[in-house]
């Protein structure tokens, strides 16, 4: 089956065609025939094509909205020009898969996309204002372009952690609140965490029961989880992405009692402040310079930035504060698990964070964590107890199997 996986953002789309079924997962044989990107949707929109591992092509088009945007891409798709000879024409796109941000209590697991899950991803709006519309726009856009009958698989970032147990999703606030507008823990970037928990049982050889982990997924949004026996025991971020590590513009853990504080100093209603903490906060709040990581380092490196040098070390002590946290409340695990773009592309800021965790069994290679670089690799000596592992995310290709599945009617096994 040839599945387009989208992942629909306020201004940006990205794409990608990847060609799987029950076969081809279970010999680990999906094949990835297209990815790209459609940037700055509104206005001169700036659309990436990337055929395989092909040259980029760049193209620009006026593109109003999401569905301008999608119908641009399937008329690129399925015309001559991109080359792709599994797709002739759009019939030859044989399933949608979604991320969706946001599945609250309702959706445990992938699900195929009909009025009545339409309708549950609404009632999840109030919990991701922001997220939950546009991944609905682009639903709809599929349905008006391709059809009701091009089967649409939802897959929610929330669903891997439905399993955390009740003390950890619950906040210590008045009980009737929960009850009320189901307050607590959600937890987001599940399909990258269940991703890396599989890769890191099938790299292992063990069974799924048998994977016992701290994943760090370090991108633009930064979230660890506690694996234990597979499932999600416990992750950082909460109703919403904001809680936990610090971030590239959220700063994760703060005193609430801040925000009313801010507010009255600056004038700012709660909702200005709570931007404040989404968007000007994180590592661009702390060195005032830039959310970017790998800008950050090089200002380090270059002019021993006394403020790049605060946000890198408070980014890394409270990563490895929450590894520590989540070693206690899992009773120990095997195996340190780094993804997202810093996670995968920065030996530094592993090094920085690994660093005093010998107490736990960890004993870094400093060699293979420089080369590790992009690819799967254990990065620690051989015969350390707690082991470190760099493993790229690819949520594309969760989703394309996940669609696969449901359309198919088999069980979620990854
Ligand atoms: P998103 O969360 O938006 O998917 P990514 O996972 O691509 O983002 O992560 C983006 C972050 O990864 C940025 O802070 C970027 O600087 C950082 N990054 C990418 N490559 C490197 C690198 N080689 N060294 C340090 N940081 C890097």
């Amino acid at each position: 089956m040839n599945i387009l996986v989208l992942n629909a953002g306020s201004s940006s789309l990205k794409f990608q065609i990847i060609a799987t079924d029950l076969d081809r997962i279970r010999q680990d044989a999906d094949a990835r025939l297209l990815r790209g990107e459609v940037d700055r949707i509104g206005g001169e929109a700036v659309v990436t094509f990337q055929k395989g591992d092909g040259p980029k092509q760049k193209l620009t088009a006026s593109l109003r909205d999401i569905s301008a945007a999608l119908d641009y891409v399937i008329r690129w798709i399925a015309s001559p020009d991109s080359g792709i000879s599994e797709i002739q024409s759009v019939s030859d796109i044989h399933a949608v898969g979604h991320r969706v941000v946001h599945g609250g209590e309702l959706f445990t697991d992938s699900a195929i996309i009909t009025d009545e899950v339409v309708k549950g991803i609404e009632n999840c709006i109030d919990l991701a204002p922001l997220h939950n519309p546009t991944n609905l726009r682009g639903i709809r856009a599929v349905r008006d372009l391709l059809g009701h009958q091009m089967p649409q698989v939802a897959v929610f970032d929330t669903a891997f952690h439905h399993s955390l147990p009740v003390h950890a999703y619950l906040y210590a606030i008045p009980y009737h609140l929960y009850l009320r507008y189901r307050i607590r823990r959600y937890g987001f970037h599940g399909i990258s965490h269940r991703y890396v928990a599989y890769r890191y049982r099938t790299l292992r050889n063990l069974e799924r029961d048998q994977a016992n982990l701290v994943s760090l997924h370090l991108g633009n949004g930064c979230s660890a989880a506690a694996i234990r026996a597979g499932v999600s025991l416990d992750t950082s971020m909460g109703m919403t992405p904001l809680e936990g590590l610090v971030m590239g513009t959220r700063s994760g853990d703060v005193d609430p009692a801040v925000l009313s504080l801010i507010a009255s100093k600056e004038g700012l209603s709660l909702h200005e402040v709570e931007s404040m903490l989404n968007k000007q906060s994180g590592l661009l709040g702390i060195s005032g310079l830039t959310n970017d990581m790998r800008t950050l380092q090089g200002e380090l490196t270059e002019h021993d930035d006394r403020r790049a040098r605060l946000a890198i070390e408070i980014f890394c002590y409270r990563a490895r504060k929450y590894i520590g946290a989540y070693l206690a409340a899992m009773g120990g695990a095997d195996a340190i698990v780094f993804t997202g773009g810093i996670g995968e592309n920065s030996p530094e800021i592993r090094r920085r964070i690994c660093e005093g965790l010998e107490w736990a069994g960890l004993s870094l290679d400093e060699n293979k964590n420089q080369q590790a670089v992009g690819r799967e690799e254990v990065v620690t000596k051989e015969g350390s107890r707690l082991a470190v592992y760099v493993i790229p995310t690819d949520e594309e290709l969760l989703i394309a199997r996940d669609t696969a599945r449901c359309i198919l009617g088999e069980p979620n096994p990854s």
